[in-house]
């Protein structure tokens, strides 16, 4: 694996967000991925931002807008999409609801001295990957076979929606080598101690 400065080096001419520090939390949906968030900002030692996506679905009743994300009409996300306002963005599940993270989400994080926690969906962390080869990628996946068993369980799902639940996870399990590091959210506050580390040595490595 190439070092983190030959990767800056590579990138910093073309992406301006390529020097920039930030962590992205992906992984298949049900991985605990918006449970580990909170309890990452809270415990890692290294200032961590969540960083506020925009969508275009509507609020939930509990969601604070500008707080849980940033609620854009179609047109306006598409607006901001074509003006290049996006690090990343991705139509998530099917669902017809496009959600994306501003570039402005990630200075306003570095502008006061923090760095910038994404938490996206794998076709997101996709592009961040491809353009910005030094961000701190982290997969979140369950132990085998825990997804299927907390879909069973749940019993609210038919076998043809489980099964396709299943095939979706299959596939964004595939792509979990391309992050820098796959993390197993097995025990919760293990896992949130493992990233801590990682984050707190990936740091160590950028100071280098
Ligand atoms: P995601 O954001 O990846 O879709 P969530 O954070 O919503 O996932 O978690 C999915 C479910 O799993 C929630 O009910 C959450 O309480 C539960 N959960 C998260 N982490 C763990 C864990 N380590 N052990 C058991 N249950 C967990
Ligand atoms: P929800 O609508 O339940 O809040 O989120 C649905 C999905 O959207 C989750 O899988 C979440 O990871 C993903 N998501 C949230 N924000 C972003 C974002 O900024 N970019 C991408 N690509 N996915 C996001």
């Amino acid at each position: 694996m190439q070092s983190l400065r030959e990767l800056r080096q590579v990138s910093s001419a073309e992406n301006e967000f390529a020097q920039m520090r930030f962590v992205v939390l992906s992984g298949p949906s049900g991985s605990g991925k918006t449970t580990i968030v909170p309890l990452l900002i809270q415990t890692c030692p290294v200032r961590l931002i969540k960083s506020v996506s925009a969508t275009t679905r509507a609020p939930r009743p509990h969601e604070v807008p500008g707080e849980d994300y940033h609620f854009l009409s179609r047109e306006e996300f598409a607006r901001r999409r074509a003006a290049g306002q996006f690090l990343e963005c991705a139509e998530v599940h099917s669902s017809g609801n496009w959600y994306g993270t501003l570039k402005s989400e990630v200075t306003r994080a570095r502008d006061v001295g923090g760095c910038a926690l994404l938490e996206i969906d794998v076709q997101g962390a996709r592009q961040v990957i491809e353009q910005c080869p030094q961000a701190l990628t982290i997969f979140v996946r369950t132990p085998e076979g825990e997804y299927e068993r907390r879909l069973r369980a749940r019993g609210t799902e038919s076998e043809k929606v489980i099964q396709s639940r299943l095939e979706t996870a299959r596939r964004e399990l595939a792509q979990a080598p391309a992050y820098r590091y796959q993390v197993v959210n097995d025990d919760l506050g293990r896992a949130v101690a493992e990233m801590s580390q990682l984050i707190q040595q990936w740091e160590r490595e950028c100071d280098d």
